[in-house]
């Protein structure tokens, strides 16, 4: 068949908003001030400031992680995708997935993948702060409700996700170790490039991302992704434990490079406003 020039600007047109629609339209150069569509409009988005002082205590079961302790199976694939790193999180050696429940989620959430945002060596790249503190690299692992098929129907849906955040902070010689993370941030060097990617075998557990982050202190709120399209489909739970990292780890970071070939560095999005939103608050040992 032969394409005329119509249906060859249509393919034309299709190619280019294939490849922006992929994310290479966005970036964090404004830290989110320029994104349109939700993240402009949207009144139930993420990152916010969270506080002891103005969250409502509730009472709660804890989170319980499932599968956290068994060991993933390998390989398992790290990509530099322009704007972080992420990391699929694959079957467990019981073939099954890591998942959570508790707080105030309805149901199981199963984990799909994690990423990170960090600062650059002279600023913080957390994205929620406590208590008004910013702190130096923020983890989430992206779990899905396991009522929706896949990521993208979940992120349509109110109750779609539910994202881990565990934030990080630099110390010249932490006290705790986590295996996990290490195995990940190793290798971060091999994927400077944007859309680089490695595979890491597997044999470590979630658990070994994030130690022994107390599960029973967390904030919970509903909010949005904190990148485009910024899907208002998100209950944020993050953990007040603030784990140590070192400072040799958190510079791999600051060696990458985004769709630009720019350095990627402070990939957090700004604050957001509360709009009147409740943000809950755990504390203690209530089972
Ligand atoms: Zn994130």
């Amino acid at each position: 068949m032969q394409l005329n020039v119509f249906h060859k600007l249509l393919l034309f047109l299709l190619l280019v908003y294939q490849h922006t629609s992929n994310g290479a339209d966005w970036n964090h150069k404004t830290n989110g001030r320029s994104w349109k569509g939700k993240c402009a409009s949207g009144e139930k988005q993420s990152p916010i400031l969270l506080s002891a002082e103005k969250a409502r205590i509730l009472l709660m079961p804890r989170i319980v992680f499932g599968n956290y302790h068994v060991k993933l199976r390998g390989p398992i694939s790290i990509t530099n995708n322009g704007h972080t790193v992420q990391m699929d999180i694959p079957e467990t050696s019981n073939g099954r997935k890591p998942y959570i429940v508790g707080g105030t989620l309805k149901g199981r959430y199963v984990a799909d993948g994690l990423h990170f945002h960090w600062g650059s060596p002279d600023s913080r790249g957390s994205e929620h702060l406590i208590n008004k503190q910013k702190f130096d690299v923020e983890l989430h692992i992206v779990h899905r409700n396991i009522k929706y098929i896949d990521i993208n129907k979940a992120a349509a849906k109110k109750d779609g996700l539910a994202v881990v955040a565990v934030l990080f902070k630099i110390v010249e010689e932490p006290k705790r170790i986590f295996p996990g993370l290490n195995r990940v941030m190793n290798a971060v060097a091999k994927i400077q490039k944007d859309e680089a990617k490695t595979t890491i075998p597997g044999g470590f557990t979630l658990d070994q991302m994030i130690g022994n982050v107390n599960p029973h202190d967390f904030f919970t709120y509903r909010g949005s992704l904190t990148t485009p399209l910024c899907q208002e489909a998100v209950t944020w739970i993050v953990f007040s434990d603030v784990l140590p990292v070192s400072h040799s780890s958190v510079s791999k970071f600051w060696k990458l490079r985004d769709h630009e070939d720019r350095i990627l560095i402070n990939n957090f999005r700004k604050v957001q406003h509360l709009n009147g939103r409740h943000i809950f608050h755990r504390v203690g040992k209530f089972v």
